[in-house]
C-alpha cells in the first residue's frame, strides 16, 4: 500500500475513534426505511420524520397498511416523497411476501428489494449485520476523491477503488468516519481545510 494512503487511514483512525451513523433507528427495518428517506436529505430531518412515523409504522406489516398518499403525507418534508413512499411500500411488501417480514441479511437479497440500490444495501449490511461494506454516499464520494483515495467521477468506480485501497476490516469504520468528515469539515462548497486534520495528506489541499 502506498505510504500516503496508509498515513490517511491511520490519521482517520486517530481523528475518528468511534464514528457512528447519525440516523436513529431501533430495528433493521427502521434502519432500512431511514436510509431510503435519507437520499438527498439530512439525517436530522429524517430523524424528525421517523420519530413520528415509527410510533405506529415500525414494521413492514404495519407500513403496508398505509396508502401511497398517506405515506407521502407523513414523509413529505424529506423531499422526493413520491418516489420514497413508493420504494418504502414496495420494499415492505417484498419483505413481507418473500422474507417473512425480516430484512434480509444477504446483500443480493437486499438489492432485490424495490428501491434498494448499492448504497442503501451497503449501509444496511454493514450497520445491521456487521458485514464489511463501503457505502459511497455524497460525502464519502467527495472526501475520498479530494483526499486522493479514489480518482473517479463515478460513484460505483469510487466504491470499487476504495474497496481495493482500504483494508476490509476497516471498511465499516472508515465509511462512517468519511461521512462525518464530509458533513462537518470537508463540506461540499467550502471545505474547512484550515481546520482539517488531514490537510498535510490531502491531494486537493496540496493542489489548491
Ligand atoms: S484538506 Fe480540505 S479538501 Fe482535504 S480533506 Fe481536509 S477539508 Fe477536505
Amino acid at each position: 500500500m502506498n505510504k500516503n494512503v496508509l498515513d490517511i487511514i491511520n490519521r482517520v483512525d486517530e481523528l475518528y475513534v468511534n464514528p457512528k451513523c447519525e440516523l436513529e433507528f431501533n430495528s433493521n427495518y427502521e434502519l432500512l426505511v431511514a436510509v431510503i428517506l435519507s437520499a438527498q436529505c439530512t439525517d436530522k430531518r429524517v430523524n424528525l420524520v421517523t420519530k413520528e412515523l415509527f410510533k405506529e409504522y415500525n414494521t413492514p406489516f404495519k407500513m403496508i397498511t398505509l396508502s401511497q398518499e398517506e405515506l407521502e403525507h407523513k414523509i413529505r418534508s424529506c423531499g422526493f416523497f413520491h418516489n420514497k413512499a413508493k420504494h418504502i411500500l414496495e420494499a415492505s411488501h417484498d419483505i413481507v411476501d418473500r422474507f417473512g417480514g425480516e430484512v434480509p441479511k444477504e446483500k443480493k437479497d437486499l438489492l432485490s428489494l424495490a428501491g434498494v440500490g448499492e448504497k442503501t444495501a451497503n449501509v444496511v449490511v454493514s450497520m445491521a449485520f456487521k458485514t464489511p461494506a463501503i457505502a459511497v454516499d455524497t460525502h464519502v464520494f467527495r472526501v475520498s476523491n479530494r483526499l486522493g483515495l479514489a480518482n473517479s467521477k463515478d460513484v460505483f468506480k469510487t466504491q470499487k477503488q476504495l474497496e481495493k485501497t482500504i483494508p476490509k476490516d476497516k471498511w465499516i469504520k472508515f465509511h462512517y468516519a468519511l461521512v462525518l468528515h464530509g458533513r462537518y469539515v470537508c463540506k461540499s462548497q467550502r471545505p474547512n481545510c484550515n481546520e482539517c486534520g488531514l490537510k498535510d495528506l490531502c491531494k486537493y489541499y496540496k493542489n489548491k
